[in-house]
This record gives structure tokens, C-alpha cells and sequence, in this order.
């Protein structure tokens, strides 16, 4: 049944309906409950979720996620590349403030590169609620993408 598929399928990308969706386990249950009462905002969206957390979106909202691999497993740093390649508008990730992870770098780590990036990060139900209520968000927000030829190009041969 296609709702159901987790798909690794590459999906189309457009200006801002590439949303990515992290939870942790503690946190699961919260974000499902908000997906599920914003079903019909993301059903028009392209979604990219790490393992556990895409199963459970694409069980709740009946329509395909992309299913990187579970995050302790690498998924938030696949996340975390995808974001390095403009694949990613924004980031919804509900981390646990309450509980250690086995991959605390990768977390921080997924938290930087969007940082980094400049993309939208809600890490919790009142920030992702103010994004999709943004009136930028309806107007089509177009963020700007840092320039980092300046790092890219710090050092010659020469200086090392
Ligand atoms: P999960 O990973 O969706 O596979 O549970 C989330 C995380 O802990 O990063």
C-alpha cells in the first residue's frame, strides 16, 4: 500500500516542501500527535525522516517518507548530508532534552550542519508550529545560502 512505503527512492525537491523529520524516542509520540493534526500541510510535501521515525510518519500520515537508516545507526548524519547538499529545506527534529543518546555527536552534530546552513530547525511543537503558521512560509521563502568560497579558499599550497 503506498501510503505505507518508506521509500529510499530520491523524491522531487522543491523551495521549501523538502522537510526533515528526526525524533527521539522520548519524543516520538509528540510528534507523531502533531503530524497527524497537520496532516493535510504536509500531504503536498516531500518527506525524509530517519529510520524509526519515517516508519511511524509514513504509518501515521498514509503517505511515502524517504527512511534514511535509524539515527543511532547513521541517519542523522544522512540527514546531516543531505542538508550540506541543499536537498533540505528545513528540519524538524525533536530531541530529547531529557534523555542521553548513543550518537550525542551525530545530534549535535545534525544541529550545526542546519545551523551552518541556514536552514529552519524546530526543535519543538511551538517552534514547528510557528513555522507552518509563517506567513513567509506561504509566500514561498526563498533562504539565503551562505557563501563559503571565502573558507573554501583560506589557504594555498603554499601557506601549508
Ligand atoms: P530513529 O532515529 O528515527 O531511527 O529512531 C532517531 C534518532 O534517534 O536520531
Amino acid at each position: 500500500m503506498l501510503g505505507m512505503v518508506c521509500s529510499l527512492d530520491k523524491l522531487r525537491l522543491d523551495s521549501m516542501k523538502t522537510i526533515a523529520l528526526v525524533a527521539h524516542d522520548g519524543k516520538k509520540a509528540a510528534l507523531l500527535e502533531w503530524i497527524a493534526q497537520h496532516k493535510t500541510f504536509f500531504a503536498d510535501k516531500q518527506l525524509i525522516a530517519t529510520g524509526t521515525t519515517g516508519r511511524l510518519i509514513s504509518e501515521t500520515l498514509r503517505q511515502p517518507v524517504r527512511c534514511m537508516a535509524s539515527g543511532p545507526l547513521g541517519g542523522d548524519q544522512q540527514i546531516g548530508a543531505l542538508i550540506a547538499e541543499q536537498q533540505i529545506d528545513w528540519l524538524i527534529f525533536f530531541w530529547d532534552p531529557l534523555s542521553s543518546q548513543p550518537h550525542d555527536p551525530d545530534v549535535k552534530a545534525l544541529i550545526r550542519l542546519a545551523v551552518v546552513w541556514n536552514i529552519p530547525v524546530a526543535c519543538n511543537i511551538a517552534t514547528a508550529d510557528f513555522i507552518i503558521h509563517s506567513s513567509l512560509y506561504r509566500q514561498g521563502y526563498q533562504r539565503e545560502i551562505p557563501d563559503f568560497n571565502a573558507h573554501n579558499n583560506r589557504l594555498t599550497a603554499k601557506d601549508s
